[in-house]
């Protein structure tokens, strides 16, 4: 397998009193999606800046390609590609004029350079607009046209900061696709952020952040698989009463969360009707369903990843 091209060891980071990390370690072999997911204020865009070599890390070690960035990060940064949150594109000029000027910037020059930036716009589909005015794409196509920028020096790391944000579901799934043919056409190594449970399940590997510390870290499957069967969820007109009850006559220790009780069970329809007979007048609405990792986060927190 090679030696990981991302290795995080115990990094803390810190402003000035409000530690935004403290103590992640993990390590992302070669060729993986890994999503780091996690709510506001988790430290999302604090390890994003870290890895993209933005800030320097405070404590812990973080190698990528088994450089040390506290002393190397110079010697990393060509084979990284940073996407950012925010439109890095200039608006004015032409997506094949972005490309090129992101080509100088990485040593690269003349005919090579145009031949190479508009074959990386054809890979990503956007080849035809190579010559229009960056403002005049719609949010997906720039965000290709982003993604196709920092592919220019062909970079073997990606990181990304919440790519799907602004995105709507159908671009999404088209970005998604292209970071998939990345890794398994180019060999490129992932890592992104995001608060969406939607787009942390469809990468390989997941790390779940919660006020700066790693709480799970796996497999998507593997991480949903540790919920025994069903998570039923019961909105109750008196939870922290039904709670108690739901101990005494079923021996279960549903937890309350935003104002409903979750218990985890092997099967979610039969509990729900043993509560609906049981508890007829308490019980306002019982629902269960497959695990997510919005139950992970819930299992290691206590709270849910998002209120939506
Ligand atoms: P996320 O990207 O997951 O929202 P951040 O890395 O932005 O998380 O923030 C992690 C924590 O650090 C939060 O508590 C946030 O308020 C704090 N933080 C982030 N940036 C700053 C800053 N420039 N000054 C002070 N605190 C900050």
């Amino acid at each position: 397998m090679g030696n990981p091209v991302v290795e995080v060891e115990g990094l803390r980071y810190a402003y000035r009193d409000r530690e935004a990390l403290a103590g992640v370690t993990f390590a992302i072999p070669r060729r993986e999606i890994f999503a780091v997911l996690g709510p506001n204020g988790s430290g999302k865009t604090t390890l994003f800046k870290i890895l993209s070599t933005l800030v320097p890390p405070m404590s812990g070690s973080v190698c990528l390609f088994g450089h040390d960035l506290s002393r190397e990060a110079h010697r990393v940064r060509h084979h990284l590609g940073v996407v950012f949150q925010h439109p890095s594109l200039d608006r004015h000029l032409t997506v094949l004029e972005n490309l090129v000027h992101h080509g100088h910037l990485h040593g690269l020059w003349g005919s090579a350079l145009r031949r190479r930036a508009l074959a990386t716009l054809e890979w990503l589909g956007v080849g035809e607009r190579a010559r229009d005015r960056v403002g005049t794409l719609s949010g997906g196509l720039q965000r290709r046209a982003e993604l196709a920028k920092v592919l220019v020096h062909r970079p073997e790391l990606l990181v990304l900061d919440e790519p799907s944000t602004g995105l709507d579901p159908g671009a999404r799934r088209d970005f998604r696709a292209i970071l998939h043919r990345l890794r398994d056409e180019e060999q490129v190594t992932i890592l992104l952020t995001t608060h969406l449970i939607e787009e942390a399940e469809q990468c390989d590997r997941v790390g779940v952040l919660h006020e700066g510390q790693l709480v799970a870290v796996g497999d998507p499957e593997t991480l949903k698989a540790s919920v025994r069967g069903d998570v039923v969820v019961i909105h109750a007109a008196h939870p922290g009463v039904l709670q108690t009850k739901l101990r005494e006559r079923f021996g279960c220790e549903a937890v309350l969360v935003d104002g409903a009780l979750r218990v985890e069970h092997p099967s979610g329809p039969d509990f729900v009707r043993a509560v609906a007979e049981a508890f007829p007048d308490e019980v306002k609405s019982a629902a269960f369903g497959k695990p997510t990792l919005d139950d992970i986060f819930v299992r290691m927190t206590g709270r849910r990843l998002w209120n939506g």
